[in-house]
């Protein structure tokens, strides 16, 4: 098996043996997609790579010797148009199988993806053009997408060509044709075209849950750094089939749809929606035979609403979560249902898995796992010493002594804002938790997200998991609301569930579940009902956003 080339012990026996043991060697000139994909289609030509799907029933299967030479044809076509060794190409393909192709492509030319999401309008696709020096954009043919790319490009001088797939449009490259007239054989570069380990790969923009997404750069090492999150976290099985839910716009798309998984011998599953139907999707584990699964929590929260009694789920082994915290009540009803005990995980565009639940280790309800192999973690108070078990502080990534594999360089053409965060070998990761007796982590919310109450300290996350466990709440955010006496006060913001409807009588029921259930001084004080939570283009809850309305509603 090819992990056997990159990990110097593939099977652990415990948490501790792994802790220990966990060593991936680093090859000179490592590049994914010749030296896994490639490698593949030289030893197993035949292997399942992706199996694609969309909502309209259409299917493909692609194996390894097909997307060698897929990527190789994708290649020759980048290098038609000049692209090469260092430069940006922007994508924006959705859950579309060229996405693969082009990722593979460019790494074969040494040159900097930066995925983006089909949701961008005209102003971020000129800020992040000109943020990165974007050479050549790819899309899906979607009306929208096409005109604010091309309203942007005025603006943006470095952009030189705009490619379409499965489309043709005057001003843009056809990409299906011409990827389909190019050669199948591409070599290798050599010398000063061929990428180095510290080459950027990859530039990503965070989910934007703070403020404006920071511009994220991974070099050629990044993808053994999933080998961790794909084989041991994600428990892909060699020969399975693996559906990690996010849209290739996001980091996430590389934590599970690609480098880790066909490192660890699993095919991809890939299931191009538009809207996120829970039966949906359902559905389609159900019916391919999905092995392993990782989804935000939110997803979850959405599938605990359906019947999941009455769908055959028989193939899936196990399922993962990660990207915010998962309440409690989520993970139990999750496993009554199914038998499931859903393995969390905590980790950052930033960075790969640093904290997780493993098949070694009992999962905790509520608690993100214990520290990754391979990187020093801890959490320090205000003063910058490390907290007692129990105490809350912040989570911080420690390089003196070794930076993990997959962590990243700096956000890119930001020094500042990287020495903000990364300072005297320290990384702050901007988050709260606090560490029980067993060494699991257990969130308390980011740290611009804490609220300060009468002297008191209260993480959202506590209440929110609380309030979930009222039957009438569907989801909800916890933020602070300015309070003249208290400094701040305690606002729910609250999305009920099918068959509940607002009242004063809910309100009080509410606030008194929750004393019940928590330290009373956290009850929300406040209760807003809406109809949908603001989120980012990623799914996440933008408490930020509720904090600016209520100001501007004073
Ligand atoms: P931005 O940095 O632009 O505000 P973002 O931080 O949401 O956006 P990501 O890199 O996608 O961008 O998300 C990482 C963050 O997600 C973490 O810093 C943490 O706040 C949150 N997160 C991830 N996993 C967990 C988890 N298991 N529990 C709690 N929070 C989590
Ligand atoms: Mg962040």
């Amino acid at each position: 098996m090819l992990l056997h080339k990159y990990l110097s012990k593939l099977d652990f026996s415990s948490y501790e043996d792994i802790i220990e043991n966990y060593r991936v060697n680093i090859p000179e000139n490592f590049n994914f997609a010749y030296d896994v994909v490639d490698e593949y289609a030289r030893t197993e030509p035949d292997k399942v790579a992706i199996v694609w799907c969309d909502e309209s029933g259409a299917e493909a299967t692609f194996t390894f010797a097909q997307l060698k030479e897929y990527s190789d044809k994708t290649a020759n076509f980048f290098k038609s148009v000049g692209i090469k060794r260092g430069d940006p190409v922007m994508l924006v393909l959705k859950r579309r199988y060229e996405f693969w192709f082009c990722i593979l492509a460019l790494h074969k030319l040494g040159a900097v993806t930066i995925p983006a999401t089909h949701l961008l309008t005209q102003k971020d696709y000129v800020y992040r053009f000109n943020a990165a020096d974007i050479k050549m954009i790819v899309c899906v043919p979607d009306p929208e997408v096409l005109k604010h790319v091309e309203d942007a490009q005025s603006k943006c001088p470095s952009l030189k060509h705009k490619a379409l797939i499965c489309d043709s449009k005057d001003g843009w490259i056809d990409f299906t044709k011409s990827v389909d007239e190019a050669s199948n054989v591409f070599d290798r570069p050599q010398g000063e075209l061929a990428s180095q380990n510290n080459d950027i790969s990859l530039l990503y923009f965070t989910s934007g849950t703070t403020g404006m997404p920071k511009m994220v750069q991974h070099d050629y090492v990044y993808p053994l750094g999933h080998i961790y999150t794909a084989r041991y976290w994600q428990n892909v099985i060699d020969g399975g089939l693996h559906l990690t839910v996010a849209d290739t716009g996001w980091a996430k798309a590389v934590w599970g749809k690609i480098y880790g998984q066909w490192l660890a011998g699993s095919a991809v599953f890939v299931y191009d929606f538009d809207k996120f139907v829970a039966k949906d999707l359902l559905a389609v584990i159900s019916r391919h035979k999905v092995t392993t699964f990782c989804a935000p929590p939110t997803i979850y929260r959405f599938f605990i609403k359906e019947d999941l009694t009455k769908l055959d789920l028989s193939a899936l082994k196990y399922c993962v979560v990660a990207g915010e915290p998962l309440n409690p009540e989520v993970f139990t009803q999750f496993y009554n249902a199914t038998g499931i005990q859903l393995k969390e995980a905590f980790g950052q565009t930033e960075l790969t898995v640093v904290l997780s639940t493993t098949k070694w280790t009992e999962a905790k309800p509520g608690s993100m796992g214990k520290p990754s192999p391979g990187y020093d973690i801890d959490i320090l108070d205000e003063n910058g010493n490390s907290c007692q078990i129990g105490e809350e502080g912040q989570i911080v990534i420690r390089t003196d002594k070794i930076k993990p594999a997959g962590m990243f360089g700096g956000y890119y053409r930001d020094e500042a804002l990287t020495n903000k965060v990364w300072h005297d070998d320290i990384y702050y990761t901007g988050d709260l938790a606090w560490r029980d007796e067993d060494g699991y982590f257990w969130f308390v919310g980011r740290a611009d997200d804490v609220i300060k109450s009468s002297g008191y300290r209260i993480g959202p996350f506590e209440v929110e998991s609380a309030l979930l466990e009222h039957p009438a709440v569907l989801e909800c955010a916890i933020t602070a609301v300015p309070d003249e006496v208290r400094g701040q006060i305690v606002k729910a913001t609250v999305v009920l569930a099918k068959s509940y409807t607002p009242s004063k009588e809910l309100i009080k029921e509410l606030q008194e579940h929750v004393k019940n259930v928590t330290a009373p001084y956290k009850y929300p004080r406040v209760i807003e009902f809406v109809e949908e939570l603001p989120k980012t283009i990623s799914g996440k809850i933008r408490r930020v956003e509720i904090r600016e309305t209520d100001e501007t509603k004073k």
